[in-house]
């Protein structure tokens, strides 16, 4: 077979078996190969291994993409020491993930600008380094999806897939009052996760508020008791983040 021949062949075998990456490396290391003597054995290890690190790499981007985040940020980029009350090593052990093994919820409670969202993507971003499936909603999103779901007929459906995702994180909850029917399929959809996956809420409101979030203090009470069952809460005081420079902390 002339040169050319099986270049083309090899790139049509590639595409068959979906190696892109093969194709486009094995020249090269080729070249390296016999520049630095290695064995056939080591050739084919080190092709091998970059097809397997350019698909680890897009599975994760593909899984940072789907979950929605509004930003990137990660636990190194948090700031303890502008949340002393923060508790560093406990964050960090929940970024070790047992927590989503033991379905247990993590709540950041507090004022605006103090890094609950932060800490939210942080560790959502962890969840989806580790291959495993998170989606980030603001409650007003979900509510709007729960309510459509449920108007056409698909909130089985739609609370069957929100069940299987391996961590579901609500942002924002208590910015805007929920109508009675919200709050309903609101309390569906954590029932439906209780003990089975964890959610991380964050919230402006402490709990003793949330009757006025679901306008029904036995809806908010029986909403909190599966949230708060297994769970972390946290409570974050403090500055703004947003406010720091302007402060001069
Ligand atoms: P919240 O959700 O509590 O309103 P955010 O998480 O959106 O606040 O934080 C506001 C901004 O400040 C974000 O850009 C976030 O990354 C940043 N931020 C907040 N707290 C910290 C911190 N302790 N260290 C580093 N950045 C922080
Ligand atoms: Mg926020």
């Amino acid at each position: 077979m002339k040169k050319t021949d099986m270049q083309g062949t090899i790139t049509q075998y590639c595409k068959i078996l979906r190696l892109p990456q093969v194709d486009l490396s094995y020249e090269d290391e080729a070249i390296k190969a016999t520049k630095t003597k290695m064995s056939y054995q080591e050739y084919l290890y080190s092709l091998l291994q970059h097809q397997v690190l350019i698909r680890t790499d897009n599975s994760i981007n593909a899984k940072i993409k789907k979950a929605g985040f509004p930003f990137i940020k990660t636990l190194e980029e948090f700031d303890f020491s502008f949340q002393p009350k923060i508790d560093d090593k406990l964050i960090c052990e929940l970024g070790n993930l047992n927590f989503l093994a033991k379905t247990e919820n993590l709540l950041f409670i507090g004022p605006p600008g103090v890094g609950k969202t932060h800490l939210a993507v942080a560790i959502g971003m962890k969840v989806a380094q580790n291959r495993k499936r998170v989606l980030f909603f603001t409650a007003e999103k979900l509510i709007e999806q729960l309510n459509a779901a449920d108007v056409s007929g698909k909130l089985p459906s739609y609370l069957e897939i929100m069940g299987r995702i391996d961590l579901l994180i609500i942002d924002e909850l208590g910015y805007l009052k929920m109508t009675r029917q919200s709050a309903e399929l609101f309390f569906k959809l954590v029932a439906k996760r209780y003990e089975k996956g964890s959610i991380i809420v964050t919230s402006n409101k402490a709990f003793e508020q949330w009757g006025e979030i679901f306008m029904d203090d036995i809806v908010a009470a029986a909403i909190l008791d599966r949230l708060l069952h297994h769970s972390y809460p946290f409570f974050i005081q403090g500055k703004s983040f947003r406010m720091k420079n302007i402060t001069g902390k």
